[in-house]
């Protein structure tokens, strides 16, 4: 007689269980749903910053890159400036407190600014850029600040290449093993042009590359157009000029 009502006990409950264990591997499933997503996802942020461009991506690995600075200015107050108020808030906010890496396409102020302030507030592994010679108020102050921070510094050259995990990798298409002189702007042509790829999706970040560079770009092996471009934006439809090697 005592088991009777226990018995019937459990049977009422027995429904609850089942409801409840079931609520649980739903949301389990749920939260494991979300995480694969994640774990896929790769995302590529251009920030606002005006003149140039100033992009961070953000591989399923975790691992960060940030190419170039970017706003208005000649002077070092403009430099810090877009750093403040666009560049590092953009990044905390997406989560990013340190950089793998920073690209600096090359040393153009647009393209440049705001890197200082980057450089002071966030950890970072590696810098890649042309280091070519280059006079100007914001490049020299961002080397100087590279510098101070021990942060390595390396050339960079057609053939290189960042493995972001899952696939994802960037590789270096331009400048050449030997930069090119003697055009009208030196420092654009011989930007770096970088060509990220994940799967069938691939974005190509060109820097201020004009004809001459275009030239010795378009014979670099690539066997796809770039599904998202960042085309030179003082002459935004050159790049038809590379013809059917780019498809
Ligand atoms: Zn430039």
């Amino acid at each position: 007689m005592d088991r009777a009502p226990t018995s019937s006990g459990a049977r009422r409950l027995r429904p609850e269980i089942v409801i409840l264990v079931l609520l649980i591997l739903a949301v389990a499933a749920a939260w494991v749903s979300v995480y694969r997503a994640g774990s896929r996802t790769l995302t590529v942020t251009f920030f606002n910053v005006g003149q140039g461009d100033s992009a961070l991506i953000q591989a399923p690995s975790g691992r960060t890159l940030l190419i170039d600075g970017g706003g208005e200015g000649h002077d070092y107050s403009g430099s810090s400036d877009v750093g403040e108020r666009v560049i590092v808030p953009g990044m905390m906010v997406r989560g990013v407190k340190r950089l793998n890496g920073i690209v600096v396409t090359h040393g153009d102020d647009d393209h440049v600014n705001g890197l200082d302030r980057v450089v002071d507030q966030v950890p970072v592994e590696m810098v890649l850029d042309p280091l070519l010679p280059h006079p100007a108020a914001p490049y020299e102050r961002l080397r100087a600040l590279e510098e101070e921070h021990g942060i390595p510094l390396f050339k960079a050259r057609l053939g290189q290449q960042f493995n972001f995990g899952k696939g994802i990798k960037a590789m270096v298409l331009h400048p050449g093993l030997v930069p090119i002189w003697g055009t009208a702007a030196d420092a654009n042509n011989n930007s770096v042009v970088l060509r990220l790829v994940y799967g069938k999706v691939s974005f190509l970040f060109t820097g201020d590359v004009e004809t001459e560079g275009e030239t010795s770009l378009c014979a670099a092996p690539c066997s796809r157009f770039p599904t998202t471009a960042r085309t030179p934006r003082r002459r935004p439809t050159s790049f038809a000029r590379c013809g059917p090697s780019w498809r």
